[in-house]
């Protein structure tokens, strides 16, 4: 949509329209059969009219024979410079290209010398679109080959201010994967009582929850329910990636329960970078939403611990 009202800074752009932005620009190498073979690899297009002694270049590569590459093309500042300054002072700071329209007039030839012109064609009024609000620069650029008009390039940009990002209402931690192996456990979560596998063949005790006992192989079990103490067994701190809902760095613990298995859970109570090895914790269940419960651990001693 176009904004209506009076716009000053619009009016300042309107004089860059028409205004050279290069003059008698010149290709850094004659049209030639290398680049040509290379573009074409790159793009996949095989066909036999860019090949050969009479090869064409591809149309497409009208704006490829006029590009500075890395060292760029040495002349000075432009007019699409001071424009773009005006626009970054005024807030519009960012820049998408948006598209592009070639018109070809001859082929282009190995051997022929590419210069070119470029104009600041037209400047939009003020527009507002999905990505923000801004103006749209159009820029022709007329390619010559040995002196003769070959193509022209048009080119257009949205500089712009970026729209304010919404905010995204609050993730939710992932939900644990219930399923009929591990449901016993999250039943016992759901009445506080952290339980952990016991195999009535052999008595080994077992976490995470499993169909079979990694002991004896036994397929029989019942349960007993962990007294919540226990130790940071180990940890990590997790930096990096952010996940929704979590708030890095958090510390994430191995605990060693008092029973002798070993869980990951959060430790809580204490910075993340004070959590050590050997720190004694306690069980407790942390309500993060209407849905989810879980156990974590807080620190007993939260300044002091293994490490010192
Ligand atoms: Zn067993």
């Amino acid at each position: 949509m176009t904004d209506t009202g009076a716009d000053p800074l619009y009016e300042r752009l309107k004089g860059f329209e028409g205004r050279p932005n290069t003059t008698a620009g010149r290709g850094k190498d004659p049209v030639n059969a290398p680049m040509i073979r290379h573009w074409c690899e790159a793009m996949g297009d095989a066909h036999p009219a860019y090949a050969g002694p009479d090869a064409v270049a591809p149309p497409t590569m009208l704006q490829a024979w006029t590009m500075g590459g890395l060292s760029g093309h040495s002349d000075g500042s432009s007019a699409y410079d001071e424009m773009s300054a005006l626009l970054d002072e005024a807030g519009y700071t960012s820049i998408v290209a948006t598209d592009c329209e070639q018109e070809y007039l001859r082929p282009l030839r190995p051997g022929d010398v590419i210069t070119f012109d470029s104009v600041i064609e037209s400047v939009s009024p003020r527009k507002t679109t999905k990505l923000g609000t801004g103006h749209f620069v159009t820029t022709r650029m007329d390619v010559r080959a040995n002196g003769e008009l070959a193509g022209t390039h048009r080119f257009r940009v949205l500089k712009y201010a970026p729209a304010a990002k919404k905010p995204k209402p609050a993730a939710k931690r992932p939900r644990p994967v219930v399923n009929r192996d591990n449901a016993g456990f999250w039943d016992g979560v759901a009445d506080h009582r952290l339980l952990i596998q016991r195999c009535t063949a052999c008595a080994a005790l077992r976490f995470p929850w499993l169909p079979g006992c990694n002991v004896c192989g036994g397929q029989d079990w019942d349960t007993v329910e962990a007294s919540g103490d226990g130790v940071v067994y180990s940890y990590v701190v997790m930096h990096h990636p952010p996940f929704p809902a979590f708030d890095p760095p958090y510390a994430v613990g191995l605990i060693e329960l008092a029973e002798g298995v070993r869980m990951i859970a959060n430790v809580v109570g204490v910075p993340y970078d004070k959590v050590r090895i050997g720190m004694p914790v306690r069980l407790e269940f942390r309500r993060y939403d209407e849905e989810l419960e879980l156990p974590v651990f807080r620190a007993l001693d939260g300044l002091s611990g293994g490490e010192g």
